[in-house]
């Protein structure tokens, strides 16, 4: 069966205000999304894809539960767009994760060719978007994503330091 033209995005935005306040908006979903992964014990990192003012899907960090080196958000999140859209190409979508996605995902993303990839924290220790590698903007391959970084940036930070902060002292008390 030959893929799925997906129809045209239920909204253009207008202006960079009103693209502004949406990236706040789904970043803040991410967020809570994260905070989900956080309660079950993940790294707290989520991620929401969206297309127009539709959300497509959503995801969040589920390695351990799943014991799947894989179940990163965006990873999980670009899956289920896929089924929800019934195409894998994630044209016209925006890919929003609270955290720099990692060399996996960087290549997803690169596969999905979703048109915008926005994140809150960026991660020097593992990013391939900006930090380590820049994948995602690579002329040498075929499809390159807009960039927005560092969309409640301190929020998605400190999410993260909580949690290995909060892991490190529950270290220290059970022996
Ligand atoms: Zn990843």
């Amino acid at each position: 069966m030959p893929r799925r033209q997906l129809p045209p995005p239920d909204r253009v935005f207008q202006n960079q205000a009103e693209v502004e306040s949406f990236d706040i908006e789904m970043m803040r979903l991410a967020l809570g999304l994260a905070q989900e992964a956080s309660e079950l014990g993940e790294v707290p990192v989520g991620a929401v894809i969206t297309r127009g003012s539709q959300i497509v899907s959503r995801g969040y960090n589920l390695r351990e539960t799943l014991n799947d080196p894989t179940a990163h958000a965006e990873r999980i999140a670009m899956t289920r767009a896929g089924r929800t859209l019934g195409s894998w190409r994630l044209d016209d979508c925006w890919l929003y994760v609270t955290l720099e996605p990692c060399a996996m995902c960087a290549g997803a993303i690169v596969l999905a060719r979703p048109e915008r990839l926005i994140y809150g924290a960026i991660d020097p220790k593992a990013g391939a978007c900006v930090s380590l590698y820049q994948l995602v903007t690579d002329e040498r391959l075929n499809h390159r994503v807009r960039i927005t970084s560092g969309v409640l940036e301190k929020e998605c930070g400190e999410i993260l330091s909580l949690f290995f902060q909060e892991r490190r002292s529950s270290r220290k008390i059970s022996p």
